[in-house]
């Protein structure tokens, strides 16, 4: 972020309201795609996608997107939705503590810059810092490509899921 964006993001912008209902929703207008910018799809669940992060502070970081209709905080679920988002974060994170064998797993949702309910799956280890601390989110960078791309494919095993578009 540079210094011109930092001093422009001491207000929340004037539409945020509109932005949680839905307006210009980049999750929602982006739909069920298998990468983004930010991440490639190992899990597609009934309602919800994951998505390995490109960017991390270690391995093991995953965004678990609600699907469906627009849906900013997770109040806004009914019983039923909010039962099968739960599962299938839960069901992610059960994986992902198989494959990466973390000290803790780590559970945010934040909403603060996309309004769209997404929960961030991280995986901490003993030797991580700040121990008994959330991740410094400002640490982030890009994972080594070899490792990022092994992660997918094992993942995307564990999860037995197969890309869209891919026959076999
Ligand atoms: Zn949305």
């Amino acid at each position: 972020m540079t210094g011109e964006s930092r001093a422009q993001s001491n207000s929340w912008p004037s539409d945020w309201f509109d932005r949680k209902a839905g307006r210009d929703c980049p999750l929602c207008a982006r739909g069920r795609t298998d990468a983004d910018e930010y991440g490639v799809r190992i899990f597609a669940g009934e309602c919800s996608d994951a998505y390995l992060q490109r960017e991390a502070i270690q391995p093991g970081y995953v965004v678990v997107v609600w699907r469906g209709r627009h849906v900013a905080e997770p109040t806004d679920l009914n019983p039923q939705e909010s039962s099968l988002y739960w599962a299938e974060v839960l069901l992610v994170a059960r994986q992902l503590a198989r494959h990466y064998n973390p000290a803790q797993t780590n559970y945010e949702i934040h909403g603060n810059t996309v309004p769209h309910l997404h929960t961030h799956v991280q995986m901490r280890y003993l030797n991580d810092s700040p121990p008994g601390k959330p991740l410094p989110w400002a640490n982030k960078r890009q994972l080594p490509h070899h490792q990022f791309e092994n992660d997918v494919r094992q993942l995307r095993t564990i999860f037995g899921y197969r890309p869209q578009g891919v026959a076999d």
